[in-house]
């Protein structure tokens, strides 16, 4: 998420400090200007160190080589701390042990064949080589000039006494702070933050390390002095370190990034959306964080199975860290929910157009294992500081923008504060939706089903209701389609399904032998675990499938014909009955429908509620009627309302009705209460 640090000046801990905050004014030739003067300057001062050293009073031995070459291992094995983005390179341990043994010339040379070393295996620029050659240069010349200062003669130092004492300490924190300074003024002037602010910044992290590595030096020199045999063994504690280092980093990489797509997780993305505000705070930036969720991804899982989903998943985080820029943060929030961080924008119209691209990106098919997906999703943004100023908020927001989006598919949404009471209401519901499932609000009332021709109660078909803890009893057409739109649906049937066949049991347990039906959508039937997942249903609670009605409407059946025949089929394999809701309102043929396991045809209620004033739809219900029992179909009749209705439907021949007539859906108890007594009266009559 951060901005890679490439090409940037490394200090004795190097990285990138905290976020930046509000610009002030510097000229765009400073950071060049002072890069080149540190880099050229120190590496002048290199050159003039080398030439001006007499050479002839340097014993090059054994143990001087040996620490070079560590110095050398330091600088490629920088150790990584966990919760720093900031490396520590040990190599200092050893340039500084070389300046107390050897010399200014010898540890300096040593010091920039090393870091030009990393550097250029890193892949840095001319210039970036040169300005870690130029800082490391001078804070060594500084260290050595005041240790001369100190202790008179540095190479004094080859065997170290506590005399020496004051002298190592004034050099090491003399190499720290010109080190630090050097390194931090290039940062604080490329991110435009104030010099001095930033040196301290971090400053207690960058004081222990230095304070570990330049303490290091005093046992270096002391082995070296011993016996140069002996100092590879002072790489052993390093590599400890080194090694729990690389642990620790791994470890926090994996409690804080998603293991399928390697994307940031939440815990992440809430850290980077916390410093980002931080930063963003009282400036005139803004900060963006957008929601995304694939559309009908849960089918592109079922259909295709989880490997390809994950696949899928993989795809589509790829293509969100291509299309984002350098600074952006990409998150899986979990499932098939992603999250983007905008740091720094200007405006919302930003973020826009940003998620305008994610979504042109996700267009282009993706090719998994041979079968092409077009992925299409939603996304939803909220902005701080406008829709609020903390990492939640922002999230809470964005994700109801995104269910806006979602439902009214439009792609991108950003939040809009309540325009409208009805569609935050819904935002809200939507966003309940799911834990209302599982927390068991969900409540099917019962509308009886009669045989018009005997009168006799022969089923009930359960209507959802969502019993909600403030906003009291909820029709079905609010959350139905809020539940299709979301992905929320198959769930919902779910429960639908152990409600009406759990009641079903309730009523055979109490000698009642009525049917029960219950309403599931298109996306259902495409599912081909339904069946696995009814079977298993009527064998738990010892139901009959002859007992159990699905209805559908033709709608559905269209959307992909070919998918639900085989699920259709496969039901009416096991005995389930299907019925065909709203029949007249689509545009289905009756032919086609001959082809389907079909059992029943529901009537639309318009048909039957207008029959009294319209004649054409009291001619639709009874041609609907004649053409069913050609077919070998039954008809139900809903909606009607007066018995004048009901005689009529029965004289035309039709099957079955239901309707506030008879009776409205009701609760369980007061339905079981209202059959009890119909079976009653049957029996009486009979
Ligand atoms: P639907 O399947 O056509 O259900 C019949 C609707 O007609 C019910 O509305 C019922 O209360 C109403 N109704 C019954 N008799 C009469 C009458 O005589 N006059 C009038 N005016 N209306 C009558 P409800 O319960 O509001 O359900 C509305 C729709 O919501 C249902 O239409 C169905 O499409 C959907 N729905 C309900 N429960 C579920 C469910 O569990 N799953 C799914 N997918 N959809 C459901
Ligand atoms: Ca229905
Ligand atoms: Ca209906």
């Amino acid at each position: 998420g951060r901005p890679p640090l490439s090409g940037f000046p490394r200090m004795l801990v190097s990285g990138p400090p905290s976020p930046p905050s509000p610009p002030y004014r510097l000229g765009r030739l400073t950071l060049p200007i002072y890069l080149a003067v540190v880099g050229l300057g120190g590496t002048a001062l290199l050159v003039a160190l080398g030439l001006a050293a007499d050479w002839s009073a340097v014993e090059i031995g054994l143990a001087h080589v040996t620490l070079a070459a560590f110095l050398v291992l330091g600088e490629l094995m920088p150790i990584r701390v966990p919760g720093h983005e900031d490396e520590v390179n040990t190599s200092t341990s050893f340039s500084f042990a070389l300046l107390l043994i050897v010399g200014l010339a010898p540890a300096a040379i040593a010091q920039a064949i090393a870091s030009a070393a990393a550097d250029v295996r890193l892949g840095k620029s001319l210039g970036s080589v040169l300005f870690n050659v130029g800082q490391y240069t001078i804070s060594l010349a500084a260290a050595g000039v005041v240790l001369t200062l100190v202790a008179g003669d540095p190479l004094a130092a080859a065997a170290l006494h506590p005399e020496d004492l004051p002298a190592l300490l004034a050099a090491g924190a003399t190499f720290f702070v010109v080190n630090n300074a050097l390194a931090g003024a290039a940062y604080a002037i490329h991110a435009r933050v104030p010099v001095v602010g930033h040196l301290f910044s971090d400053l207690s992290f960058q004081a222990w390390t230095a304070t570990l590595v330049l303490g290091f030096s005093p046992v270096v020199i002391a082995v070296a002095n011993y016996d140069a045999f002996l100092l590879p063994f002072l790489l052993l504690p390093l590599m400890a370190i080194y090694r729990a280092g690389r642990e620790a980093r791994l470890s926090e990489h994996q409690a804080l990034h998603d293991q399928l797509t390697e994307l940031p997780n939440r815990v992440l993305f809430r850290r980077c959306a916390d410093e980002a505000i931080a930063a963003a705070a009282g400036g005139n930036t803004r900060v963006a964080v957008l929601i995304m969720d694939l559309n009908r991804f849960k089918e592109i899982n079922d259909t295709l199975g989880h490997l390809h989903g994950d696949l899928l998943l993989q795809q589509v985080a790829s293509r969100l860290r291509e299309t984002v820029r350098v600074g952006d943060t990409v998150a899986r929030l979990g499932g098939d929910e992603f999250a983007i961080l905008l740091p720094r924008i200007g405006g919302i119209e930003g973020a826009e157009l940003l998620a305008k691209r994610v979504l042109t990106a996700l267009k282009q098919p993706v090719v998994i294992n041979g079968v092409s997906l077009t992925v299409e999703a939603s996304i939803g943004m909220a902005c701080f500081p406008e829709h609020g100023d903390g990492v939640d908020v922002l999230v809470q927001r964005a994700d109801v923008a995104m269910y806006v989006a979602k439902s009214a598919r439009v792609g991108v949404q950003a939040y809009v504060e309540e325009q409208d009471d009805h569609s935050i209401e819904r935002l809200e519901l939507a966003a309940e939706l799911r834990s209302a499932i599982d927390g068991g609000q969900m409540v099917l009332h019962y509308q009886p089903q009669l045989d018009l021709a005997t009168g006799r109660l022969i089923a009930a078909e359960g209507l959802m209701r969502w019993d909600h803890p403030t906003r009291g009893l909820i029709p079905p057409d609010v959350f139905i389609t809020l539940a299709e739109n979301t992905g929320a649906i198959r769930q919902l049937t779910s429960r639908a399904l152990v409600l009406a066949v759990s009641e079903c049991r309730r009523w055979r347990q109490t000698g009642l032998s009525i049917g029960v039906s219950v309403n599931v959508s298109a996306q259902d039937a495409l599912d081909e675990d339904l069946p696995h997942e009814i079977e298993r249903l009527l064998a738990r609670y010892d139901v009959p499938p002859s007992e159990l009605e699905l209805e559908l409407t033709e709608s559905m059946l269209m959307a992909d014909p070919q998918r639900a025949s085989s699920v259709l089929e496969a039901l009416s394999a096991m005995g389930v009955r299907i019925a065909i809701d709203d029949f007249g309102t689509g545009y289905s043929s009756l032919a086609y429908l001959k082809r389907l396991p079909i059992d029943h045809i529901k009537i639309d209620r318009s048909f039957v509620m207008n029959m009294e004033i319209e004649r054409n739809d009291a001619l639709i219900v009874e041609s609907t009627v004649d053409l069913a029992r050609n077919l070998g179909l039954k008809t139900i009749a809903e909606g009607i309302e007066n018995e004048e209705c009901r005689a009529r439907l029965a004289a035309m021949g039709c099957d079955v009705g239901q309707g506030f007539h008879f009776s409205r859906p009701v609760a369980p108890d007061a339905f079981l209460a209202w059959a009890t007594d119909r079976v009653a009266a049957e029996r009486l009559a009979a």
